[in-house]
Parts: C-alpha cells; structure tokens; sequence
C-alpha cells in the first residue's frame, strides 16, 4: 500500500500572517504559480473574507492556477463563506476552509456560544459551503486544548452534513509526537463516519515540533499536512513544507505514503518566498539552507567524493540545487525578456509596464552581466510597487564615505508627487541615508530589523535589504534590491515607509 499524502500549502494564508510578511497581489500569484509548478496538491491562497483585497488576491489565484486546488479561509458565518465561495468560483478546483473553535475557553470566552451552538452552527456553514463547492474542509481551532468527546461530535456531525477534509489544528504548538499521533488514532478510530474524509493535521512549530507532529500524525493515519515553505508562519512558523516532503521521500519504508510533489522546484520556491516577505533562510536550515548539502569537513568530503551514500542522504539536485541558471545578459532582447517574465509567472499588465520593466532591467544588465531568476524576481519586485501606494519615491541619492570623514548621505524624494531634497549625517552611509530619509518623513517609527543578502553570487550581485519597521504596534517589511547595498537599503526603507503610510486593514484568524 502507498497511499497518497496531500500536501496543503498555506503559505499564503497562515505564512503570509508572520510579522511584516504581507504579500501584494501579484507577488501572491507568482507564488502560487511556483506552487502549482511544484505540484502541490492544495493551495490556500487567503483569508477572503479578511478584505477586499485578500479577496482579489484569492480570486486571481483562482483564475490563474490550473492544477492544484485553490482554497479560502472562512470563518463558520455566511458572510465569510460566501466571500470565500465567490472568490473561489473561478478555480478549475475550488475548496472551501471553514473553522470554529471547539476548545471550552474559547467556545465560552471568545464566541460566547454554547457546545451545542457550535456543533449547530458548524454543520450551517458546511451547508452554505456546499452552495459553492464539494471540497470542504472542518478544522477544529485550538483542537489541541478542546475535550476529545466532543471534537468526536462535532466532526462526525460535520462530516454527516458534507465535509470532505477534517483538519485537526495544533493551533498554539503545544503538542509532541507521541500524544499528538494517539490523538489522532483516537479521531479516526472512535469517528463512526472517519473512513469517508481525509484526515488531516495542521502544526506550529513554537516548540520545534511541527514537522515531527506532523509526521507522527501521519504515521497515526492523517492523509493531508498542512504547510509553508521554509516553515513560514505566524511566531515561530508551521511546519515545513521542504522537510515534510523530504522525510516522507526519504523514508518511504516508515511512511507507507508519498508526495506528488515535484522536489526539483524545492528549492527555487524556498528562494521565491524569501525574496519576497525579505525573510532569509538560515545557512544551517535543513533542505533549503545554504549550508545543507554542503560537506566542509575533510573527513566527510572524503567519503563523498569516494561514494556519495556515505554522508548523504538525498542528493542536492533532487530537490532543486544547483538549478539556478543563467537567463538572460545584456544582449537579451525585449521578447526574451517578456517570455522569461511569463515563464515565471510574472504578470505584465501592458505594453507600458513592459516598456518600464525593460528599461530597468537594461541598466541593471549594464551594472551585472548576468541576470538571473532571482534578480527578475527582485526587479520586478520593485517594479510591481504600483505608484499610487508610493508616497515616497528615491529619485536620486549620492553618498559619501571615506576614513576619517563624517559619512554624509544626499537624497532627493519624491513625496506625494512633490520633489525634495534632504541631507544627513550618520555613523554610516546607511544611517546617514535612513537620517535623511526621516528627516523629511518624520514617521516615528522604530526599526526592528535589517539585514542585507546577495541575492545571487559574485561582487557584482545585487544586494536584497530588508527593513523591518514598527509604529502603533503595526510592523512592515520593506525591500529594495540594488548592485549598490546603500541605494537598496534606501529604496527598502520607502518601500516600508510606504506600506506604513497606505494603511492596510485586516482581520487574521488563529488556524
Ligand atoms: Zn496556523
């Protein structure tokens, strides 16, 4: 027996809730794309209910994405399902996610409803779902403190009214294996209806345990993980993705299950989403980590080189090393531009956004010969900042550093339309930049982070800064991406300006 093990990638939904992780539509679909080139099974593209634009990011996924499931968040109420139904109704596959708590403090503390309210009002919401789509998914929230009497009720009365999918969230990471699993085994065995929907587990990872919960429920009966890439997700993240793949990969002979996935795209879709939230991934991260196939002991190299089963347990090309190729240079041509944009799944809204980007990445070229995937992304990245949320715009800076100098930083912004021109001081080039940058914003915020990344290898790479600012217990992340680090950490810092200033609400449910 090998059965399958759906993979359920969250990452644009619970990931995109990690601090200052907040996605652009476009940025979202080039995700999705990655995803559904990988081959993963489900993809949850947002909380559609959470606000308009949570909605249009669903919804362009959904017209977008061919072969994988598309799925909504919605919250157990009728407006959320039928915001998740609508966004959805493009998708050649569409599923509805539908959630209540079930934990007595919740039930009594936070939805004010009776254990009998919740069973009535779960079994509601999977009947407006059915209005939009067969493929609907229960989860239990906070399923890891609730009494397992009555999560066995609510999921057999759930599944009696039409839920396909019954996901058992570890919403708090608070489980371990060994319990987590004979929870699980529990479910399955004392669910009188259990055998006519997938089981299905969702993890956090605040103590490390998520992929090891994940992979013990599996081992218990689950048949769907729900995850992110690079374990992406709210506090310490979700269980992820790449390792959930792997270890079942790996270890077919303890899983009796496999994935479709494609682990060839492992890796490039890891650096996507680093890319674009700005979160890079520690060296030492297994799969995905720079260092993770990297054999630096002599002893070790030795045994590889002379048979590679020695130190290896899957080989660095099977889940996408070494795949980052040369695409474009100098001399590439306006189509070859455009045709490698569509490969990645980069949407070029006109013949004027094409001229734009052509433009950009012609100097870009001119400063670095060779332009790899990952520089297209960060350039569209940039490029993607539709002007009417650019409050601040960098027109042109000049810096000054030199030993025994005061490092001095000229900047000229283009604030609401108005030109401005702004000098100062730092203890560097890039505090002087972020002085004068202030000195003309006088935002008030704090900054919590920055960090600056070749995106690519060589001197000549272009430098990814990220720059993690909070004020009013709001937090962004801001990118920018230059061949010159203190130009990109200028340009990274309006680009959080500017997502400060355009004030995004929404609402983030606890799954
Ligand atoms: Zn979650």
């Amino acid at each position: 027996m090998n059965d399958q093990l759906i993979i359920f990638d969250t990452t644009l939904r619970d990931g995109e809730q990690s601090p200052g992780a907040s996605m652009t539509r476009d940025e979202k679909l080039r995700i999705a794309r990655q995803l559904e080139r990988m081959r993963v099974d489900v993809i949850e593209a947002g909380f559609a209910a959470a606000s308009n634009g949570d909605f249009e990011s669903v919804r362009a996924i959904a017209e977008a994405v061919k072969e994988s499931t598309v799925c909504s968040l919605a919250r157990a109420n009728e407006n959320d399902i039928r915001r998740a139904g609508e966004a959805i109704r493009p998708a050649a596959r569409g599923r509805i996610h539908t959630f209540i708590a079930t934990s007595p403090i919740h039930m009594e503390k936070k939805l004010r409803m009776t254990p009998d309210q919740v069973v009535e009002q779960a079994v509601k919401a999977i009947a407006w779902a059915k209005e939009y789509t067969g493929d609907i998914e229960f989860s239990a929230e906070d399923a890891g403190r609730s009494e397992i009497d009555f999560l066995c009720r609510i999921f057999e009365a759930v599944i009696h009214a039409g839920a396909t999918t019954i996901n058992v969230p570890d919403t708090v990471g608070y489980n371990v294996p060994e319990q987590f699993a004979a929870t699980l085994r529990t479910l399955i065995e004392r669910v009188p209806n259990s055998d006519k929907v997938v089981w299905s587990v969702h993890c956090h990872n605040d103590l490390g345990l998520a992929v090891a919960n994940s992979l013990a429920a599996v081992r218990a009966g689950a048949r769907q993980v729900e995850c992110t890439i690079n374990g992406l997700g709210e506090r310490a993240g979700n269980a992820s993705l790449e390792e959930v793949v792997m270890a079942v990969r790996t270890r077919r002979d303890v899983f009796q299950c496999d994935t479709g996935i494609d682990t060839t795209q492992i890796v490039p879709a890891s650096k996507l989403v680093s890319g674009i939230t700005g979160f890079p991934v520690q060296p030492n991260k297994a799969i995905v980590g720079a260092n993770a196939f990297a054999h630096e002991s002599g002893i070790h190299q030795d045994g590889v080189l002379k048979h590679r089963e020695t130190y290896e347990i899957m080989r660095a090309e099977d889940v996408g090393w070494g795949a980052n190729k040369l695409v474009l240079g100098k001399h590439s041509g306006r189509n070859a531009f455009r045709s490698r944009l569509q490969e990645l799944g980069i949407v070029i809204e006109s013949e004027d956004h094409l001229n734009h980007a052509f433009a950009r990445f012609k100097e870009l070229a001119d400063k670095k010969h060779e332009i790899f995937d990952e520089d297209l992304h960060a350039l569209m990245s940039d490029e993607a900042t539709t002007p009417e949320l650019e409050h601040y715009r960098l027109l042109s800076s000049r810096f000054h550093s030199e030993t025994g100098e005061t490092p001095q930083a000229e900047i000229t912004l283009a604030v609401g339309g108005n030109e401005t021109h702004t000098c100062a001081e730092g203890s560097g080039p890039v505090d002087a930049a972020f002085k004068a940058i202030e000195s003309v914003a006088g935002s008030g915020t704090e900054l919590l982070l920055y960090s600056v990344n070749a995106i690519t290898t060589g001197t000549d790479a272009q430098g990814e800064v990220t720059v993690r600012l909070a004020k009013d217990g709001r937090v962004v992340n801001g990118q920018g991406a230059d061949t010159d680090i203190i130009v990109a950490s200028a340009k990274a810092y309006l680009n959080a300006l500017n997502k400060l200033h355009s004030k995004l609400e929404r609402v983030n449910p606890q799954v």
